[in-house]
């Protein structure tokens, strides 16, 4: 499926077919992602992608948020019906200032949502931790091409993998970030072993290009590329996967399987300045309008 030649009938048969199963998966219901980037800061990892990179010198001057500040983002992002919240971080925040403020969200935001952690890697007790301070699901993923364009040994993001497995955490773990040059088989490779440690929500991501990283000069993939790749997810994560999420959100690729968009601010790793409002102009209202043109209700 992945083969298929996105101006070809095929891909509206594909496309069409996913949206329906979508329909039928999720009983109407879309979910919104909120991200906050808590740390603006230089990691030391590198990632060939990442404005992050220490080596590329991107960050002129950091910014790690308050708990207060996160707190007035978690409310807004709450009143704005998303379901997700998810605190990101670069690879070496550390757990126990994690859990502090996880426990201090949870006290002074009440709701339904549900905490997300997407960070660097930790052990079963870490996950045990997060789990006990009200988080529910952790973002990691093993990224295209780990361990070439990244400097990460690959078998220390399976490690962290699972945990989360072993935990009562829900894993979510996209396809990211998918470039031009990225193949079939890495992308069916990528979604398949993250079918193995229970990913209970998959999808898509596209690289962004930041300008002055290795990988800044690659043009990002096009929303008809992204609708086919997401399409190909919806229809191949069996039981196991119960929601598809895509980055950048799109009508193609809702229409094509995605229940869930994200959106981002604070500190982003696609782009150079820090966010103060929601990243690329792309916001809860806006996110809700593309789902109910859809017919979907967003549930939250
Ligand atoms: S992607 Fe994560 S680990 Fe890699 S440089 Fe960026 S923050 Fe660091």
């Amino acid at each position: 499926m992945l083969e298929i030649d996105e101006r070809s009938d095929d891909f509206h048969y594909l496309g069409e077919t996913a949206f329906e199963v979508a329909k039928l998966k999720t009983a109407g219901k879309a979910f919104l992602w909120g991200a906050v980037g808590i740390d603006y800061a230089a990691c030391p990892m590198n990632c060939d992608f990442c404005s992050f990179g220490e080596k590329w010198g991107k960050i002129k001057e950091e910014k790690i948020y308050t708990r207060e500040q996160i707190a007035g983002d978690v409310k807004e992002y709450v009143k704005n019906k998303v379901h997700y919240i998810v605190f990101r971080t670069t690879q070496f925040y550390s757990v126990k200032e994690l859990v502090k403020l996880v426990e201090y969200i949870r006290r002074e935001v009440p709701g339904n949502y549900e905490l997300v952690l997407n960070t660097g890697e930790f052990d079963k007790a870490a996950a045990d931790a997060f789990y006990n301070a009200g988080v529910r699901g952790i973002y990691h993923a093993i990224r295209l091409r780990e361990g070439i364009d990244t400097r990460f040994n690959i078998d220390e993001r399976r490690a962290t993998l699972q945990a989360v497995r072993d935990s009562g955490l829900k894993l979510i773990h996209l396809v990211e970030p998918v470039g031009e040059e990225h193949t079939s088989g890495e992308i069916a490779e990528r979604f398949l072993e993250s079918v193995k440690y229970n990913v209970s929500i998959s999808g898509i991501m596209a690289r962004f290009p930041v300008e002055g990283t290795p990988l800044g000069n690659r043009r990002r993939i096009s929303d008809e590329i992204i609708a086919k790749l997401i399409a190909v997810t919806r229809l191949s994560g069996g039981d196991t996967v119960q929601d598809i999420c895509v980055h950048p959100a799109s009508e193609k690729a809702v229409r094509a399987g995605a229940n869930v968009v994200v959106v981002e601010k604070g500190a982003i790793p696609r782009d150079v300045e820090i966010s103060d409002r929601e990243w690329n102009n792309f916001n809860c209202a806006d996110a809700i309008t593309l789902f109910e043109k859809n017919g979907y209700v967003v549930d939250c």
